[in-house]
């Protein structure tokens, strides 16, 4: 008798229910058909076809991008008694023959292979003459210029459905708006798949945001507020992680940094080290945390803005697997809007690619400056209908207070055109402050003398009435 999927839960993963959707996605794949499943990170979107992957004959051939996400979803399955293996540009001429052997054998239940691997000469071929039962394309939004993070060879895939018509294939994302999950269907020869929506809603992680000012400091106050517990910082740039880690150090905090320029073995000592709790803060570039499953991350934060929503829910999705009470934390300075949109200027990608990167970026700040429920910002960017605020972002437990700012918006611009546009934003604070500041004084001394009004003209009330320069 082959066993249920409930029994392939229990027996290979030890878990006694699916979680919502699980069961209907696999239904439906064992029953032949294609599906686009879209569920945040952390929601088990690998079960939904490493299940049908164990319940079906032959094999299942799953397309990913990332050799380190390859390599952990492989070691856990082996750990959990799935024959499975990876093909990637990582292993040597011998490895690589050994799994083709286990291939052909039919002793492999599932293959990964990276899009570059797939398209590498006879590949294809080789796989046309295999038993393949299905297709599971993980990180699917890479197919889509739409998505953020688009790769060429994933252009390619539609091959596979036209070589294997009648193959399910099943497209994974943690990632997409509606345009971006259209253009994966289409680019995937699947436009008429099923979709399974999972809520993207993680209630138990808060929400908050922070002007990017004293940033060390509060984070060791935010830590010290949050003792023994586990926390990722994100940092823009390989420097910033090494900077940050040291003052974190510095401060008595178990903090580690990692990023990509790292030799592999430190890089593996310092994610086990962070994984066995023997460091409690990892300061880290995006580099980290594919794949990584600690489900007891109680916070993460970011030091500097991420450059797209889908990115800052897939790093923020991190903290709380576990479903208990997590917090994250975003600083946030115009400054980095400034660099990113730098970035993408001179990038070499191609000028309607950075459009879209330019309006993803302008998504990103929405959420930064938002003056209502942050959640509703970011679930509404998944196409998420939400009637009720979360009570459980900065907004909600804070709310900006509103009162009418006409008249200091007046004063500033009179200052400004009184100043002929000439002096920065602090000598003009201290202006409208009526400050003694001595340059102040110097440089507008001969007007003080020549009219004494100078000090106060620019805060008292009644003569802004008569000023000819308000507006
Ligand atoms: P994703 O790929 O969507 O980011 P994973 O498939 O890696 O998520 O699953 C995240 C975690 O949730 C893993 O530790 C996984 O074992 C666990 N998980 C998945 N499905 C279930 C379930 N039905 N019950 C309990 N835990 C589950
Ligand atoms: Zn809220």
């Amino acid at each position: 008798m082959p066993l249920t999927k409930e029994q392939v839960l229990k027996q290979y993963y030890g878990y006694d229910k699916f979680r919502p959707l699980q069961a209907d996605i696999i239904d439906w794949v064992l029953y032949g058909q294609d599906a686009m499943v879209l569920m945040p990170t952390g929601g088990g979107k690998s079960l939904c076809f490493q299940i049908p992957a164990l319940m079906m004959q032959g094999l299942t051939l799953v397309i990913s991008p990332l050799i380190a996400l390859m390599h952990d979803q492989v070691q856990a399955l082996k750990a959990n008694g799935i024959p499975a293996e990876y093909l990637n540009s990582s292993l040597s001429g011998q490895q690589q023959s050994a799994i083709e052997r286990q291939v052909r054998a039919g002793e492999l239940k599932l293959l990964y292979i990276s899009p570059e691997k797939l398209f590498t000469q006879g590949y294809l071929d080789w796989i046309k003459s295999l038993n393949i039962s299905l297709f599971a394309i993980d990180e699917s939004h890479c197919v889509s210029t739409w998505g953020h993070d688009f790769r060429p060879e994933y252009t390619q895939l539609h091959v596979l459905k036209e070589a294997f018509p009648n193959v399910p294939m099943i497209a994974l994302t943690a990632t997409a708006d509606r345009v971006t999950r259209k253009d994966i269907l289409s680019q995937l020869g699947i436009p008429e798949a099923r979709t399974f929506i999972s809520s993207f809603d993680r209630p138990n992680l808060s929400l908050s945001v922070l002007p990017g000012r004293n940033r060390i400091k509060i984070i060791q106050n935010f830590i010290a507020d949050h003792p023994r517990q586990s926390g990722i910082i994100y940092c823009l740039s390989r420097k910033n992680t090494e900077t940050v880690a040291e003052a974190l150090q510095k401060a008595g905090i178990k903090a580690s940094y990692y990023h990509a320029g790292m030799p592999a073995a430190e890089r593996a000592r310092v994610q086990d080290a962070f994984i066995r709790d023997d460091v409690q803060v990892i300061v880290a570039t995006i580099a980290f945390g594919m794949g990584i499953d600690k489900s007891n991350v109680r916070w993460v934060i970011h030091y500097s803005m991420p450059s797209n929503v889908e990115s800052f829910y897939q790093e923020i999705g991190r903290a709380g697997r576990d479903g208990v009470k997590s917090d994250t934390l975003l600083f946030y300075t115009y400054q980095d809007v400034l660099l990113r949109k730098d970035m993408i200027a001179t990038s070499e990608l191609p000028e309607e690619m950075k459009e879209v990167q330019n309006a993803k970026l302008d998504r990103m700040k929405q959420y930064a400056e938002a003056e209502i429920c942050r959640r509703r910002i970011l679930l509404s960017y998944f196409n998420e209908e939400v009637t009720k605020d979360c009570g459980n972002c900065d907004v909600c437990k804070n709310p900006p207070m509103r009162f009418d700012a006409t008249l200091y918006a007046q004063k500033a611009l009179s200052a400004i055109a009184r100043t002929n546009e000439k002096v920065a934003m602090g000598m003009l604070i201290d202006i409208l402050r009526g400050s003694n500041n001595k340059r102040i004084i110097d440089l507008w001394s001969w007007q003080r003398t020549q009219n004494r009004r100078m000090g106060r003209l620019f805060t008292t009330n009644a003569q802004f009435g008569r000023d000819g320069y308000c507006l």
